[in-house]
């Protein structure tokens, strides 16, 4: 089983690796992820972490934090969904989902409970929240990972942690960190990891974050994770 797994997981590393995030892209991965059965006990809620109003942080360049979560977030739907997962893509454009509110702050709110709800309301959900990181000292880079306090998301914050030390960030001694003070993991039932994928801070880091590759990189340990995490 975790053979046939790996090589699932190779075989769609390579087709990423060709894959770009066109519209023919998108068509290619759901007409071949139709042939391989849905698991359908787990759901992965993929949640590109702000968009629209809220752009999150900026990048050194001036890159808005929503727009690298939203690319990496639609990849990863695309890889996930390719392996033959069930997934939930929280929003797949530039938008805040609020429905309600007239200030920035009332929309960033109602934003935020309409991702618990989307969480909420689906059946075996696993919420993967993608964001990325900034610090006032540029020499900071890697992935850090938090986790809610619901059953399972330290194990699978602990797993991203360590997978991401083997593979893209070798010798990074950072450690997972409980999510406090964070609205949307506070109030989520279901296992559920915030994923900084890096430094938007970083100069070397940030360029790495805007390339296809990287991003293509991120998502494979991100699934290879979840499908170990579930399997
Ligand atoms: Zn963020």
């Amino acid at each position: 089983m975790r053979k046939k797994l790996a090589l699932k997981l190779a075989y769609a590393a390579t087709i990423l690796l060709t894959l770009t995030l066109t519209s023919v892209g998108s068509r290619a991965v759901t007409a071949i992820s139709q042939n391989l059965p849905l698991e359908r006990e787990h759901c992965f809620i993929i949640d590109p972490g702000h968009g629209g109003v809220d752009g999150g942080a900026t990048s050194c360049t001036g890159k808005l934090e929503s727009s690298f979560n939203l690319e990496i977030g639609l990849r990863l739907r695309d890889l996930l969904h390719f392996l033959g997962y069930q997934t939930k893509l929280v929003r797949s454009e530039d938008i805040s989902i609020y429905t309600e509110g007239e200030t920035i702050a009332r929309k960033k709110m109602s934003d935020l409970k309409e991702r618990v709800r989307i969480c909420a309301e689906t059946d075996g959900a696993i919420l993967l929240s993608i964001h990325q990181n900034t610090f006032p000292d540029s020499r900071y880079s890697g992935a850090q990972i938090f986790y809610a306090a619901t059953e399972g998301s330290e194990e699978l914050a602990k797993c991203l942690q360590r997978n991401f030390s083997a593979t893209l960030n070798p010798g990074s001694k950072r450690d997972t960190k409980k999510a406090e003070g964070i609205y949307l993991m506070e109030h989520i039932s279901c296992p559920g990891v915030l994923i900084e994928c890096g430094f938007l801070s970083n100069p070397e880091e940030e360029a790495k974050l805007r390339s296809a590759e990287y991003q293509k990189d991120i998502c494979c340990v991100i699934a290879a994770t979840a499908a170990e995490f579930i399997a």
